[in-house]
């Protein structure tokens, strides 16, 4: 590469790692000569109520801000405008307001933040289906397609055109910045600031495994945080990962908001999953009990399904390209050294096998039966004095 050209790249990649972590705004005013328009025409978060932009779209309000204390009683079906495409539209997410008669608790419900996980939406319209208003106490927000574009390529990052195609994982970008160098950050900012954090007391964000593996019915959970550990408790579930993990994800932006939050996992990715729905949806119902707003004896918890708890996980990576052949099933008790997988290339030579590193519980298996060096076969939950393994976590 010509010397000229590298120092022009070297120095757009020190803008853009500038703008990432220091100065946000000057950097794009040097760079743009002032905001968007859509920076300028939007709310302060939180401070001026919803915000109507005047648009219908099949029928349904678009809104730029939320404050559902501004709202009748009742279900609310909005579009909230997030950020622009390259047409000059707007991603929009689709948002499920339930105002109960009664002042109350209110709970946020997300999904869709990743594009490639479909049993959390039909969970979240589920639960919002069996709410009567009437009956209620408090609020349900529910926003179910978070990150559009994702969605549209049923992927689990967002296309993003900045500097050539590039794929943005949404939920390593929360709570976004304002003025952030992708569409994704400027998305999750308009997102958490305008319509997540005013209105939300307690959330879940619901995800499934990402594509090629598959899950049990799990939450990514902080057990020492009491009010988490309270509603994670509820429902009934195979496991819990009580790790923080990393930043970046949407419920690790709440709790740092003072919201206390966690993560369910509603098994596989890319279907509906008509079976292990159903634990999630009595699970959030009983959340919404156990915060007074709606009635009713509570449904199975933990104690029932006898939650497995670990603290820490290990995942089990390909070391040779080929075709890969599991040897246990999810939930399955392994034993550190037990065989867990072998691998045999094109003339069935078997040219891997794979052992536990830990004694613990299978929480997720790849799906797709080849892979490259470097792909995770199998995660193992297990508990470690101090926690690890935050960043094996197949959200
Ligand atoms: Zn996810």
């Amino acid at each position: 590469m010509p010397k000229k050209s590298k120092e022009v790249l070297d120095r757009r990649d020190f803008m853009i790692a500038s703008i990432a972590t220091v100065g946000a705004s000057a950097a794009i005013a040097v760079s743009t000569g002032g905001a968007s328009a859509q920076e300028e025409a939007a709310p302060a978060a939180g401070s001026q109520g919803t915000v109507y932009t005047g648009d219908v779209i099949q029928g349904k309000k678009v809104i730029s801000a939320l404050d559902v204390g501004d709202l009748e009683p009742g279900r609310h079906n909005l579009y909230f405008q997030g950020v622009q495409t390259v047409t000059g539209q707007h991603w929009y997410v689709s948002v499920i307001v339930v105002k109960g008669a009664k002042p109350g608790k209110r709970v946020v419900l997300t999904s869709g933040v990743h594009g490639d996980e479909i049993s959390p939406i039909h969970m979240i319209q589920t639960v919002v289906d069996q709410l009567d208003p009437a009956q209620m106490s408090g609020s349900v927000v529910a926003a179910v397609d978070i990150s559009g574009p994702a969605l549209e390529a049923m992927a689990r990052r967002w296309p993003n055109s900045g500097r050539g195609i590039d794929l943005v994982d949404m939920n390593r970008q929360w709570p976004g910045h304002e003025h952030g160098p992708n569409a994704a950050s400027r998305h999750a900012w308009l997102v958490f600031n305008r319509l997540l954090k005013p209105n939300a007391d307690y959330a879940i964000d619901y995800h499934t495994s990402t594509t090629g593996m598959d899950m049990t019915a799990f939450h990514l959970a902080r057990l020492d945080l009491p009010e988490v550990r309270a509603m994670a408790e509820l429902f009934p579930i195979d496991q819990i990962f009580d790790n923080p993990a990393y930043p970046g994800l949407l419920s690790n932006a709440f709790i740092d908001a003072g919201i206390p939050a966690f993560t369910p996992e509603i098994g596989a990715p890319r279907k509906l999953d008509l079976a292990m729905i159903p634990l999630f949806v009595e699970g959030t119902m009983n959340v919404l009990k156990h915060h007074g707003i709606i009635t009713g004896p509570m449904g199975r918890t933990g104690k029932d399904s006898e939650i497995f708890v670990g603290n820490s996980a290990t995942g089990v990576l390909a070391t040779h390209g080929g075709f890969v052949e599991l040897l246990v099933k999810l939930n399955d008790k392994v034993e550190a050294g037990q065989k867990v997988a072998i691998q045999r290339n094109a003339f069935g030579e078997v040219v891997a096998e794979y052992t536990a590193p830990k004694a613990g519980e299978i929480a997720a298996l790849r799906t797709d039966a080849t892979s490259e060096p470097g792909n995770g076969l199998v995660s193992i939950l297990y508990d470690n004095t101090p926690p690890v393994g935050g960043d094996t976590y197949t959200e």
